[in-house]
């Protein structure tokens, strides 16, 4: 069903539009959430955000989703998934969502053109953005897929018996030097500061492993390379001020990721980092009822197209099972 607002003197028609389900996020989960939506007869409205395709569209190759026995790029793969979701017809739309109200038994969404949505069902998959230190350099081979990543677990394959540094101190950081570590012949990891950030047994671990070198308070000045991909790393001690080059072909960037979920504030269960919280584990379930979380948005743990993908199809089937128990 919809209905139209009159137009107000010169303020831009609004409209007002109905659906049983919302999905707001159009990576690896909110596509899964899609298909498994919209075979379920819920008719499903998606907008696809700033980023139609969600992360992968920032990598080549991903090797590690079944059912791409060579591989696929990973803007393929997000055409492939977008096509799916709408074979069965859901209405997947260029936009973005900029406000929501979750305090009525109707959920209410604002899109970026004015359209105010009404929907019975949430599915946020909003995902999340890996942060990079902003260098030119870092973002120059990183956009051409030229030895720059943000992902060890998904990108450290490709680097097999080479060289590679890591710039980070965190946990998040440690675990994946450690990763690395098993796959390169050396991994240099650069670490701001004259300590980890990490829990202890993290650090311990990291300092404990022959191939990782640490240098401390390390600054990169900037990523090198050859035009066609990374050599290494010209970085800085920033106490002594001595500058020297580390070479490696692959420069990981561990620094942290920032979930996308600015509009939910104040709206449902954040932690303290932004990571929307679930009201039960095991479900998609948060903390308002008929609105449901999947992917990187929740997740700071596994972070893969995967794990992505199931909770999409989790967060599908608890919408499903809400409506019916609604009666819908
Ligand atoms: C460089 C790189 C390489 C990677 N390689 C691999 C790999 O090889 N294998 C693997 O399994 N994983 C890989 N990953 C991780 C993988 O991309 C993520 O785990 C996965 O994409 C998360 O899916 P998602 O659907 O939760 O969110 P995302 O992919 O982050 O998508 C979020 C979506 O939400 C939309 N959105 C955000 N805010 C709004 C809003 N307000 N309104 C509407 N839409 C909104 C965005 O436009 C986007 O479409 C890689 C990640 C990076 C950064």
């Amino acid at each position: 069903m919809k209905t139209l607002n009159k137009p107000l003197n010169n303020i831009q028609m609004s409209e007002i539009q109905k659906t049983k389900c919302l999905i707001i996020g159009s990576g690896p989960a909110g596509y899964t959430a899609a298909i498994y939506a919209a075979r379920a007869d819920m008719s499903p409205v998606l907008y696809q955000g700033m980023q139609p395709g969600g992360q992968l569209t920032t990598t080549n190759e991903v090797e590690n989703f079944p059912g791409y026995p060579e591989g696929i790029t990973g803007p393929d793969m997000m055409v492939q998934l977008e096509a799916q979701a709408k074979r069965f017809e859901t209405d997947v739309r260029f936009g973005f969502i900029n406000k929501v109200d979750f305090s009525g038994d109707v959920h209410k969404c604002w899109a970026d053109d004015g359209t105010e949505i009404h929907a019975d069902t949430v599915i946020i998959s909003t995902g999340a953005s890996a942060k990079y230190l902003g260098l030119e350099s870092e973002q120059k081979y990183l956009k051409m897929g030229g030895g720059v990543s943000a992902c060890a677990v998904c990108d450290g394959f490709f680097y097999r018996g080479q060289e590679t540094i890591i710039v980070g101190a965190g946990d998040s950081a440690c675990e994946e030097a450690h990763y690395l570590s098993k796959l390169c012949s050396k991994v240099t990891m650069l670490v701001r500061r004259d300590e980890f950030r990490a829990s202890r047994i993290m650090a311990e671990r990291v300092k404990n492993t022959d191939n990782i070198e640490i240098l401390f308070n390390t600054d990169t000045i900037e990523v090198l390379g050859d035009g066609q991909g990374v050599t290494g790393a010209l970085v800085k001690n920033n106490k002594t001020g001595e500058e020297k080059t580390v070479n490696a072909t692959g420069f990981f960037v561990a620094i942290g990721h920032k979930p996308n979920t600015d509009i939910f504030k104040g709206q449902i269960n954040l932690d303290e980092t932004g990571y929307i919280e679930y009201e039960q584990a095991g479900t998609s379930k948060t903390n308002v009822a008929g609105v449901f979380v999947a992917g990187d948005a929740a997740d700071k743990t596994y972070r893969q197209a995967i794990t992505a993908a199931g909770t999409g199809c989790m967060a599908a089937l608890d919408a499903e099972r809400y409506l019916a128990a609604k009666g819908h």
